[in-house]
């Protein structure tokens, strides 16, 4: 598989430290609010790559943190007159709904930074003894970015130039810095504010140690994949890599995995600028699977404009999927016959064309746009191929490929129930006809069969509603 490398700007042939395994670290949302689908893209992204890698077999280790301490957690806690905690707990609750809602699978460890200080506390005590950090008159402790020889390697800055964009850091109070491009690795509390025992002052950490603490614990000094969001390449990941790489003296990443962004009218979604839609936000007007497809219709480093016209053409490439398989659940049915009829092997060997087509577009530093327009290409070719006559065998062969392929996108084209919308509308009716007429017992013994199927009901004043569970 070739993988874009920021590092060195090129695909690169993945080859992991370990045969076999795949150390991934994701740096994982602030949580301090509901997180916007902009936060959604790095997630959807990486679960895919780490998806398709489990599907060509590697065994991958994915670690993504939560930031649960942070300035605008704290602004928000103060808002509301309650701890941090109280905060960044439901926030990390709300962001694994959303998560799980959006099939992202749970990492195999999340974990947080306020979990983590002792090994932060450790790594900053190595950078002092080092000489690449030193602590200010009130206890601050500054990385000195300097003694970093390759800090700029990543985001291929150059330091002079930096320095020139810093300088009016030095006359804003930042000035007990030795240089204005030194770093913060941890800092004094503020009243009010959440803060750990030092040997430096009573304070809190600096975001850049965070992750690279967690990372080194969870998957050790050298990791295969480091991703996020491109905003994410400079100052975090740089700083990261001087952090680690001058506390452990080993390459930190071998590949640094970077999406791009999510724009509204061309502008970056975020919360700053307030021109943002929250998960939660999309959930009411789509099945967040078509938000999933919608992220994947894009290569992940390819700038992605979000419009409601998009997301149309999304449910509907995602409907034309889903339609596919319920058609094949619908002939398996009624299937008379069982092995394969004349012609049909011939036809099945074929499928295998379009999981190759598919994994082409994958191996292609994750072309899950093109890797969607092989699932297209292979339902049109299921589609064009199957009539009421088809065997079973076929048509679970058919079936098995096209779920196959569009679960390593993660996303979910079976209906749990295999039960067609129409259907679940024909009960529904019947269920109210068996109520106007008083037979209370039949109208809960389809409410019962439709939940058995996955369908729950909600009787409104508009109307009885239906979800799959
Ligand atoms: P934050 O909570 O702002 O640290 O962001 C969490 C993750 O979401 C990081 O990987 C960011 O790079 C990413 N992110 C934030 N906004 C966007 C956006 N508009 N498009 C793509 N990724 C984003
Ligand atoms: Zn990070």
């Amino acid at each position: 598989m070739q993988i874009y490398n920021t590092l060195t700007k090129r695909k690169e042939e993945f080859k992991p430290i370990e045969p076999g395994k795949v150390r991934m670290y994701v740096c994982g949302p602030t949580v301090y609010n509901l997180i916007h689908i902009g936060n959604a893209r790095p997630m959807i992204v990486f679960d895919t790559c780490r998806r398709y890698m489990e599907h060509k077999g590697y065994e991958v280790n994915y670690v993504s943190n939560f930031t649960d301490v942070d300035d605008k957690i704290i602004k928000k806690a103060i808002e509301e007159g309650v701890d941090s905690e109280v905060i960044s707990k439901r926030y990390i609750a709300e962001c694994k709904k959303d998560m799980a809602d959006m099939n992202v699978k749970p990492a195999t460890t999340h974990p947080l930074a306020t979990q983590e200080i002792g090994g932060m506390l450790e790594m900053i005590q190595t950078l002092i003894d080092k000489g690449h950090a030193y602590v200010a008159k009130d206890g601050t402790v500054y990385f000195r970015t300097r003694s970093f020889k390759e800090y700029g390697k990543l985001s291929h800055k150059n330091l002079d130039d930096l320095q020139g964009g810093n300088r009016s850091l030095l006359v804003s109070g930042e000035d007990q810095k030795e240089d204005s491009l030194d770093f913060v690795l941890w800092k004094p509390k503020k009243e009010g504010e959440p803060y750990w025992e030092s040997a430096w002052c009573q304070g809190r950490p600096g975001w850049h140690i965070e992750c690279s603490v967690m990372s080194k614990k969870y998957l050790g000094e050298e990791i295969d994949i480091h991703a996020g969001g491109e905003d994410l390449v400079f100052p975090h990941h740089e700083n990261e890599i001087a952090q680690s790489e001058a506390a452990n003296g080993k390459t930190f990443s071998r590949y640094w995995m970077h999406n791009a962004f999510l724009n509204i009218d061309n502008k970056k979604m975020s919360k700053s600028l307030g021109n943002f839609f929250t998960v939660r936000d999309i959930s009411e007007k789509y099945d967040l699977q078509v938000l999933r497809f919608f992220m994947l219709s894009a290569h992940y480093r390819s700038p992605l404009n979000f419009s409601a016209d998009l997301m149309e053409a999304a449910k509907n490439g995602y409907e034309r999927i889903v339609s596919c398989v319920t058609n094949l659940n619908y002939l398996l049915e009624n299937a008379k016959a069982d092995a394969y009829l004349e012609g049909e092997k011939a036809i099945a060997d074929q499928l295998a064309e379009y999981e190759a087509k598919f994994d082409q577009a994958m191996d292609d530093d994750l072309n899950t746009a093109d890797a969607i327009s092989a699932i297209f290409e292979l339902v049109k070719f299921v589609n064009t191929n199957v009539s009421a006559d088809s065997s079973k065998e076929l048509l679970n062969a058919m079936k098995a490929k096209i779920v196959e392929l569009a679960d390593i996108c993660g996303l979910i084209v079976e209906k749990k129930a295999g039960i067609l919308d129409s259907e679940v509308e024909e009960l529904i009716a019947a269920r109210t006809q068996a109520r106007k007429e008083k037979n209370f017992a039949r109208a809960d013994e389809i409410r019962q069969e439709l939940l058995d199927k996955g369908i729950v009901l909600e009787d409104t004043r508009e109307g009885v509603k239906w979800k799959h569970i």
